[in-house]
């Protein structure tokens, strides 16, 4: 069965047509990859997926409920948790305190997953009582994912965790997410510039040019096509 799936969704801002009949796919366990350059329309979709911007026409469903009109937290109580670009952690808080946020949507005892957060990222751990605001660039990224785990979210969503981050970091961030997809299922839409890596992790992948997809494919298929290659990956 599809997880997620957008059928013809358009979306925008005012005059700004940013999604233009986009329709994707996403199954149970998969880590999908959407690619696109700057302004494609990227952050967008993953924001339409969670009510805001509202979809203007098309249907969006999540494990076959229509949530295409469902005001934000109800969606993000079936289960869907966002990992925003930019990463929005609280920057006065605690690590500890906006990981606590992020449980807050679920209503569950959030004890466990704290202790989970802390196994993923035991930096996050050490770190745990330092202001949000004071953290590395790839510490804030940690924080953004662990905060959207706390949810125990089924489909995880991800803008963009690259942007601005040391390669190392990146090898780091990109490993752990393809960890939590082997050994605990969790599937995932990532959006990403970072073409290379990002597809190379994704089962599958779709490219979104000024807010169309243009290509699908696996995540070996799009990184062999010659039009990935050249717009994508510097045509190496
Ligand atoms: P980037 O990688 O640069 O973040 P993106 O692929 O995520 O780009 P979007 O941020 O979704 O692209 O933007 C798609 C289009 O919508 C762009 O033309 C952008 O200028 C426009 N847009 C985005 N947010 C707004 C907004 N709040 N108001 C008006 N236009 C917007």
């Amino acid at each position: 069965m599809t997880m997620l799936h957008l059928d013809n969704v358009t979306a925008g801002y005012g005059a700004v047509q940013a999604l233009k009949g986009v329709s994707i796919e996403v199954h149970p366990g998969e880590i999908v990859t959407l690619i696109g350059a700057n302004g494609a329309g990227k952050s967008t979709l993953l924001m339409t997926l969670c009510g805001d911007p509202r979809a203007r026409s098309g249907r969006i469903s999540f494990e076959g409920r229509d949530i295409t009109q469902m005001p934000t937290h109800e969606i993000m109580q079936l289960g869907l948790a966002q990992a925003p670009e930019g990463r929005r952690i609280f920057p006065r808080m605690t690590v500890r305190e906006n990981l606590l946020i992020g449980a807050q949507v679920a209503g569950h005892d959030p004890a466990p997953e704290l202790e989970r957060v802390f196994a993923i990222f035991p930096r996050l751990h050490e770190r745990q009582a330092q202001r949000g605001g004071t953290l590395s660039g790839g510490e804030q990224q940690m924080l953004a994912i662990g905060r959207a785990l706390m949810s125990r979210p089924r489909l995880l969503l991800l803008d963009e965790p690259s942007l601005g981050l040391a390669p190392l970091i990146v090898r780091m961030i990109f490993d752990t997410i393809r960890r939590l997809n082997q050994e605990e299922g969790l599937t995932v839409l990532l959006v990403e510039q970072n073409a290379n890596q990002a597809l190379r992790l994704a089962h599958r992948g779709y490219v979104l040019v000024t807010g169309q997809i243009t290509m699908a494919g696996t995540g070996a298929e799009l990184l062999a096509r010659p039009e990935v290659r050249e717009a994508y990956l510097g045509g190496h």
